[in-house]
């Protein structure tokens, strides 16, 4: 705990007074770039992978990223998607899971969380596709434990894509065009983050220059597209 208060009091006398502009322009209003729909897991920190200020990205953090249905109306995440497309009119959403997630393990082996029945619960809302995977990848032999997390890991953003989607708020916006959705992987030990292209059914490197290294080596992704 007292590495947090020190870290503060670093802030107060020396990192505040440099950005004093920004948090006084702050302070009356926010006009974040992306909704960033990410997991709690405390390795995952978008600002510091983006170099973005405060003010740039609305988080909406729970466990494996994942997006209740919009029958759950009270949910958190619910709230938070609401508010961003409709009163702050974001115009990116981004929902990015990560690399050894502790949700995504929940879900491969569910009798490690059989004493947590509020994770359990909430694991639920990664849907049915995700059940299906888990099962159809437990009955094969052909895929390790780490082969089966990755394609679990990256199913679940296409689900929780999907879930987006059927939100009111969101689904409104895509019809008017006034917001774009993205599904994103971050590796932690690497750094690097993968896309979803929707065209061809598969994470490729976001940035350009990484897409083309990837399509010269050999590419074992491809073979779920
Ligand atoms: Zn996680």
């Amino acid at each position: 705990m007292q590495q947090l208060i020190d870290g503060y009091a670093k802030f107060r006398s020396n990192v505040f007074p440099l950005q004093s502009a920004l948090f006084e322009k702050l302070a009356t209003g926010q006009q974040p770039q992306a909704l960033f729909i990410c997991c709690s897991d405390s390795r995952v920190v978008p600002e510091v992978v983006m170099q973005c200020e405060p003010g740039t990205l609305f988080p909406s953090r729970s466990v494996g990223n994942l997006v209740p249905p919009p029958t759950e109306t009270a949910s958190g995440v619910a709230a938070t998607i609401e508010y961003a497309i409709r009163v702050l009119r974001i115009p990116d959403v981004i929902v990015c899971g990560h690399s050894d997630c502790g949700a995504m393990k929940g879900i491969l082996e569910s009798e490690n969380i059989e004493s947590l029945p509020a994770v359990r619960s909430y694991l639920e809302y990664a849907g049915p596709s995700s059940r299906w995977l888990t099962r159809l990848l437990k009955d094969s032999n052909s895929f390790s434990f780490e082969q089966r997390l990755k394609l679990l890991t990256e199913a679940n953003v296409i689900a929780q894509m999907h879930n987006l989607r059927n939100h009111p708020a969101v689904h409104d916006a895509l019809n008017d065009n006034t917001v774009r959705i993205h599904g994103w992987l971050y590796e932690i030990g690497t750094g690097a983050i993968q896309q979803f292209d929707v065209e061809q059914g598969r994470f490729r490197p976001l940035l350009a220059e990484e897409q083309t290294a990837a399509a010269a080596a050999p590419d074992r992704e491809r073979r779920i597209a």
